[in-house]
């Protein structure tokens, strides 16, 4: 556990750079869908976003999560903290299901979260596809959870690790076989189970919010077993955000203060 703590950079950069890999190649080697449009078209953009995403939560926020876990655990606001290590996590996950529910229901915030459901293909770089402002109001409102319950530093450091890594993962455009996806998803938010979120189709882009366990879902009746189109015709997107210049870095950052499809 003190290790974790002590490498908590490290463990975060190479569980990202590894599962991204691992994604980038199951994509390669297992294609679920077929691509409507080159990687490179996509990923670039993707990428540059999550950075400015990063840097501009680095400047300007003063705390990041793991910090407001350390200080509520000398100086608890409102609740002892006594949550075990694993209840960190699984609070932290519902909290984050509910914010995600949030976005969707609340209009000016699916302004934001729109640009992750925008993306015109589904691949492991849409799991990272967050409006820089997303990014900044999800950290303040997990910040505020972790204040409020005093959630264990080690709880939240495991959370954002498994987070991370299960966005790739779900998002990845790779085929898992239908029987082992069956299974899974009995716990997990799997490739399948999260790509009918990004359906065109607004009922199942209203389901499936779960990133990480599957259970929210089950038990907040908000779970689509599969899209009606089927995995491999279904249409990803938004119906009003058809035109690839839209997947260009630019418009990607303006496009939460767009009316609609300029
Ligand atoms: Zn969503």
């Amino acid at each position: 556990m003190q290790f974790i703590l002590e490498n908590e950079g490290v463990i975060r950069l190479s569980v990202f750079a590894g599962v991204f890999c691992l994604m980038a190649v199951l994509e390669t080697v297992r294609p679920r869908r077929k691509r409507s449009f080159a990687r490179q078209k996509r990923w670039f953009s993707n990428f540059a976003n999550l950075a400015i995403g990063a840097v501009c939560a680095r400047l300007i926020l003063p705390w990041v999560p793991v910090s407001v876990a350390f200080y509520a655990q000398q100086n608890p606001v409102l609740f002892e903290p006594v949550l075990p290590v694993v209840v960190g996590i699984l609070l932290l996950d519902f909290c984050i299901y509910l914010q995600h529910v949030a976005m969707h229901k609340i209009p000016v915030l699916w302004r934001l979260h729109r640009l992750h459901h925008a993306d015109l293909d589904y691949d492991v770089t849409t799991g990272i596809r967050f409006h820089p402002i997303e990014i900044i109001l999800s950290l303040l409102f997990k910040m505020a959870i972790i204040l409020i319950f005093a959630i264990d530093p080690l709880s939240v450091i495991l959370f954002e690790v498994i987070l991370n890594a299960m966005a790739m993962f779900n998002h990845a455009n790779f085929k898992l076989p239908l029987k082992l996806d069956a299974v899974l998803r009995l716990f997990i938010v799997t490739p399948d189970f999260h790509r009918v979120h990004h359906s065109s189709i607004q009922a199942e882009t209203n389901s499936n919010y779960g990133f990480n366990i599957s259970l929210w879902d089950r038990l907040c009746r908000t779970y689509t077993a599969q899209p009606q189109d089927g995995h491999e015709t279904m249409q990803i997107g938004l119906e009003y955000f058809r035109d690839p210049a839209q997947l260009r870095l630019g418009k990607m950052i303006i496009q939460p203060f767009c009316k609609k499809e300029p």
